[in-house]
């Protein structure tokens, strides 16, 4: 009956409906062509439904993180999550440029058509003052998660300290108690609605991959085969490498297999919308649930790393940079190269995460070099493909970095749970 196959679908994890709509949509967009990207509003709503999410899941997590984050904790935690960031990043650029160095990705190709477009480059200065929030209720309507990051901690921190001085009444203490109560009862409420949200989403990402493959075409996209493929291979390097041997294997002690099943979710998530702010709801509820972090360390290592750590999109400038070079017919000198780490890596902290930053970021990079600005335009057709890389491989950083801080810090559980393999949602 109707009920069964209903049963039946919804036995599988949704990680797996969602990666067959990601073919089939793709499929069914080169097959249409043009006419499949009228189903581009079920996809946006998918990606507006996550969203919806963002800043509710971040405070009620923070919230709850900071009934047991002490300063110094908060310090030394913090510090270690920069600093890895920083240094996977920098990583990644190098990279790229190997890969791409390798392939040369852009040697048999004429720079013709595309419109470049200038972009603005996010200021390191700006970037900082936007921490402190001008108006807390402003950057919540906005989206900013970085101030709404640095107010629920510091106002978490104040509970604590209230909570703690023995010359508050009774009443305070449970108002405070009430508090935490409340983030801990609404951070598992978003999470459920984090996995209904997933259950549609096997039919947004069928929408969004149709009407993407119908817009692009295969004739659209074949010249630049070559450059897709650095592109995967250089990211599926620096996972293995860097994000799984290194951090996860090395650094955290946990297997990569299981990492990567806790994490799959939010992978696939960011593969679709090619989003890490949009992913967010998604990631967070896959370190609570399935990686067996303590919100302690994920509550403010996702949300800080969703704006300001992007492996991807600093490894997409360096190989990005080299193929600018192919194009034009230059090589790129060792100092070059590293003035791309630089730029990619600063540039990657500054921009946002939400889809085409990384293109945008391009433009930077290329003046810094002095190649022509319209390699841009040029590539912006097939950015969208690139861009699903660049994302998932941010998500990847993201979490793995979380895996080893959590680890370091003793709050995750690598025993408990009957987490791996099982399919699970709503329960
Ligand atoms: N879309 C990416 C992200 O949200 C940024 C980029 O364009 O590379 O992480």
């Amino acid at each position: 009956t109707l009920s069964t196959y209903w049963s039946r679908y919804r036995s599988v994890p949704i990680v797996y409906r969602i990666g067959t709509a990601f073919v089939l949509g793709s499929v069914f967009g080169l097959v249409v062509g043009q006419p499949a990207t009228r189903l581009q509003p079920l996809g946006d709503l998918f990606v507006q439904l996550l969203s919806m999410l963002i800043i509710p899941i971040i405070v009620f997590t923070l919230l709850m993180g900071a009934r047991r984050l002490t300063p110094s904790k908060l310090g030394r935690i913090g510090g270690q999550v920069v600093g890895l960031y920083a240094i996977t990043s920098g990583l990644a650029v190098a990279f790229g440029l190997l890969v791409a160095n390798v392939i040369n990705p852009g040697e048999n190709l004429q720079l013709t058509g595309g419109e470049a477009m200038e972009a603005e480059a996010p200021d390191i200065v700006d970037v900082i003052l936007g921490i402190v929030p001008g108006n807390v209720i402003g950057s919540m309507a906005a989206g900013d998660i970085l101030p709404v990051i640095f107010f629920v901690i510091v106002f978490g921190y104040a509970l604590a300290v209230v909570e703690e001085s023995d010359q508050v009444s009774e009443q305070v203490n449970e108002g405070i108690e009430s508090f935490y109560n409340l983030a801990e009862a609404g951070a598992e409420a978003m999470f459920k609605i984090v996995w209904g949200v997933m259950e549609y989403g096997v039919l947004g990402v069928f929408a969004l991959m149709a009407a993407v493959f119908g817009q692009a075409g295969v004739d659209a996209i074949l010249p630049f085969a070559l450059l897709i493929l650095t592109l995967l291979l250089a990211v599926t390097l620096h996972i293995a490498v860097v994000h799984l041997g290194g951090l996860v294997m090395l650094l955290a002690g946990q297997s990569p297999i299981k990492f990567l099943r806790g994490g799959r979710d939010a992978l696939v998530t960011a593969l679709s919308i090619r989003s890490s702010s949009g992913t967010l709801p998604v990631t967070m509820s896959d370190a609570d649930e399935n990686l067996k972090i303590d919100e302690s360390v994920y509550s403010f290592s996702l949300p800080l790393g969703a704006t300001i750590n992007m492996d991807g999109t600093a490894l997409y400038q360096g190989v990005a940079a080299i193929f600018a070079a192919n194009l034009v017919g230059v090589s790129l000198t060792l100092p070059e190269q590293f003035t791309v780490v630089v730029v990619a890596v600063l540039a990657s902290i500054g921009a946002a995460g939400v889809p085409g930053t990384g293109l945008i970021m391009l433009t930077l990079v290329l003046t810094q070099l002095g190649l022509p600005l319209e390699v841009v335009g040029f590539v912006a057709g097939v950015d969208p493909i690139l861009d699903r890389m660049r994302t998932m491989t941010n998500i990847s950083g993201d979490l793995s970095v979380t895996t080893v801080v959590a680890k370091w810090n003793n709050a995750i559980d690598f025993t408990s749970g009957s987490w791996v393999g099982e399919p699970r949602g709503p329960a």
